[in-house]
C-alpha cells in the first residue's frame, strides 16, 4: 500500500483554498489535507475575472451558484470588451459562446464569409446574442434546447476574489481540511530523493507531508527556491510585467463584462461587482513610472476610490517542470499570463484537474510528472499565442509599446494560424487549446485580421439561401436581445432565489 495520505499545500490564495477544496471534495476522508498560510503575507486578491470553464470547478466543490453569487458579490460576465485596441475609437467585444447556429456541415463563420463575399452586410458582432446582450445590459442563462438561440450563449462571472478564497476556505475546512496559520521558514527534504518531507514554521510548527502543493504565489517557495525548477521567461513577447489596480465605487448599472481599454504603455481593465468596481492598468515598467500609470488609472475611474493604489510586479511565464519530485505548483507559483483574458482561475482549476487525474502514489512516479507538465505547456503554449494576437495586431498607435509589438518576431504556431486565417478564414486549433474557435475569430476580426477568402466547402452553399439563413439570425438575436432581463435584475433574481 504505497498510497498518499497526507498533501500539504503551502498557500492559501485563491490557488491554495481552490485546490484545498477540490481535494477534500474528491477524496474524502481518505486523504489528510494541511494547508499553511501566513497572515503577514498577504494574497496577490485581484483575480477577479473569470471564463466559462469556471462552471465545472464551481460543479466539483459543489458550489450553489446563487449562494456563491451572493458571497462574493459576483456579477455576470458575457465576455471582454476591447476599447481602443484594433485603433484609437474602435471597439470590439469578445463573447463566450458562439456564432450564429448550425446549420449544415458547413462551420457557421464559414457561411458568414461566403455571405460576405456575395454582398452580405452583417458585422461579425450581429451572429453573437451574447454581444446584443452586453450592449444592452442584458443577462440570460443558456439553455440546452439547439433549436433555442438561448443555447447560443456561454457566460462566466467577476468575483471578489478575496470572498471566493473565502467561500471555498469554509467549504474546505467543513470537509476536514486543517489550516495552520504561520510563515514557512525552513522546508526539509530526504537527502537521498530530494523529495520535500516537512515545512516548518516560524512560529515552531512542523508540518509532514507525501505530496506537496506550492500555492505560494510568486515566491514559489517549493517549486522555484527549493526544487528550483527553471523558469522560461516570455517577456519578449508579453512586455508588461507589473499591474496597479484601485477599487471604486459603483455608479451605475453593473454590466455584465469586463471592459479592457489600451493605454500607452499596457491596458486598463474594468471588472464591474455588486458591490464595487475593480480597476488596474497592467503596464510595462520601462516604458512608464509607477506614478504615471497610477495617475492615469485614477483619472478615469467611473466612481471614488475605495483604496489606495496598489502596485503588483510579475514576468510573463511558466515553469515547464511545474512538477518535479513530490512538488506540483498550482497557481501564481507555476508560471503567470497577464490577465487580458483572465485565465489564471482557469490554469488553476486545470492544475486541479490534472493532479486528480495523475494523482500520484508515495514514488511519486516521474511519468505523472513528464505527463502534468507536458499537458500544462500546450495550456500556456496557446493562451500566450492568444494574448500576443491582441498585442500584435493592431494599427495607429504610435507608442513605443505598441510599435515593438507590431513589428515583433510572433511564435511560429501563430504566424501558422495567422496565415490561415488570412488566406480562407480556415481556424487551425488544436482539440486542447484552451480558447476556441468563437474567441480566435472574434478577436481576429476585432482586431483587423480579416480573412481574404473562404473554405472550399462553402461553395456547396447556395448564394441567395445563405443570405437570407444569415439575415433570419441577425434579425433573431436583435429582437431576442431587447426581451431578456436586465443584467442586475437576473443578479437581483438569482441571489433572491438563495434566500
Ligand atoms: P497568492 O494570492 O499570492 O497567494 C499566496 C499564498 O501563499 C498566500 O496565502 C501567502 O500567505 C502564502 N505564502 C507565501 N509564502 C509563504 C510562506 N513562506 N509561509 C506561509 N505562507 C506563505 N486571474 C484571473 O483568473 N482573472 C483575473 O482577472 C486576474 N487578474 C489579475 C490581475 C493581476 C494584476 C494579477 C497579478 C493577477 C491576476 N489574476 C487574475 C491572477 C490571480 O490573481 C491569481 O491566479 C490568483 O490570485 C492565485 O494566486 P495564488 O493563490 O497563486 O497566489
Amino acid at each position: 500500500m504505497n498510497r498518499i495520505a497526507r498533501v500539504v499545500i503551502l498557500g492559501g490564495g485563491t490557488a491554495g483554498w481552490m485546490t484545498a477544496a477540490a481535494l477534500s471534495r474528491c477524496f474524502g476522508r481518505s486523504l489528510r489535507i494541511d494547508l499553511v498560510e501566513s497572515d503577514a503575507i498577504s494574497t496577490v486578491g485581484v483575480g477577479e475575472a473569470t471564463i466559462p470553464t469556471i462552471h465545472w470547478f464551481n460543479e466539483l466543490v459543489g458550489l450553489d451558484e446563487a449562494a456563491f453569487v451572493r458571497a462574493t458579490q459576483a456579477s455576470f460576465k458575457l465576455g471582454i470588451e476591447f476599447v481602443d485596441w484594433r485603433r484609437p475609437g474602435h471597439r470590439y467585444f469578445h463573447p463566450f459562446g458562439r456564432y450564429g447556429v448550425e446549420l449544415d456541415q458547413v462551420p457557421f463563420h464559414q457561411h458568414w464569409l461566403k455571405g460576405r463575399a456575395d454582398g452580405g452586410q452583417h458585422p461579425l458582432a450581429a451572429f453573437s446574442l451574447a454581444t446584443a446582450l452586453a450592449e444592452a445590459n442584458r443577462f440570460a442563462k443558456p439553455v440546452a434546447d439547439p433549436r433555442s438561440i438561448l443555447s447560443t450563449l456561454g457566460y462566466a462571472y467577476h468575483f471578489d476574489a478575496t470572498l471566493y478564497a473565502g467561500h471555498l476556505r469554509r467549504l474546505a475546512e467543513a470537509a476536514g481540511v486543517i489550516r495552520h496559520e504561520g510563515k514557512v521558514a525552513t522546508v526539509e527534504r530526504d537527502p537521498e530523493s530530494g523529495f520535500v518531507t516537512a515545512l516548518a514554521t516560524e512560529e515552531g510548527a512542523r508540518i509532514e507531508g507525501e505530496l506537496f502543493i506550492d500555492c505560494s504565489g510568486f515566491k514559489a517557495m517549493l517549486i522555484g527556491e527549493t526544487m528550483d525548477a527553471a523558469f522560461q521567461d516570455w517577456s519578449h513577447w508579453l512586455p508588461c510585467d507589473r499591474a496597479v489596480a484601485a477599487p471604486c465605487a459603483r455608479v451605475a448599472e453593473t454590466t455584465p463584462y469586463t471592459r479592457s481599454t489600451l493605454r500607452p504603455a499596457g491596458w486598463q481593465w474594468r471588472i464591474p461587482l455588486q458591490h464595487r468596481t475593480g480597476n488596474g492598468y497592467v503596464y510595462a515598467s520601462a516604458l512608464v513610472s509607477d506614478d504615471e500609470a497610477a495617475a492615469t488609472l485614477l483619472r478615469s475611474l467611473d466612481g471614488d476610490p475605495l483604496a489606495d493604489p496598489r502596485f503588483l510586479r510579475f514576468k510573463a511565464g511558466f515553469r515547464r517542470e511545474s512538477w518535479r519530485g513530490n512538488v506540483v505548483a498550482i497557481g501564481l507559483s507555476s508560471g503567470f499570463l497577464e490577465p487580458l483574458e483572465s485565465t489564471s482561475i482557469h490554469l488553476i482549476q486545470s492544475g486541479i484537474a490534472k493532479l486528480i487525474t495523475l494523482f500520484p502514489d508515495r514514488d511519486c512516479d516521474p511519468r505523472l510528472a513528464r505527463q502534468f507538465n507536458t499537458l500544462f505547456a500546450r495550456d500556456m503554449d496557446g493562451i500566450r499565442d492568444f494574448l500576443i494576437l491582441h498585442y500584435h495586431a493592431t494599427e495607429g498607435h504610435d507608442a513605443p509599446l505598441w510599435r515593438q509589438a507590431r513589428a515583433m518576431a510572433l511564435p511560429d504556431t501563430l504566424i501558422d494560424k495567422l496565415a490561415h486565417y488570412r488566406r480562407s478564414g480556415r481556424l487551425m486549433l488544436t482539440p486542447d487549446e484552451l480558447f476556441r474557435e468563437a474567441s480566435w475569430l472574434a478577436v481576429l476580426e476585432g482586431q483587423g485580421v480579416s480573412a481574404q477568402g473562404y473554405a472550399p466547402l462553402a461553395d456547396t452553399l447556395d448564394p441567395a439561401q445563405n443570405l437570407r439563413q444569415l439575415n433570419d439570425i441577425a434579425s433573431i438575436i436583435a429582437r431576442a436581445a431587447p426581451m431578456l432581463s436586465r443584467h442586475d435584475a437576473a443578479i437581483g433574481e438569482l441571489i433572491r432565489s438563495a434566500r
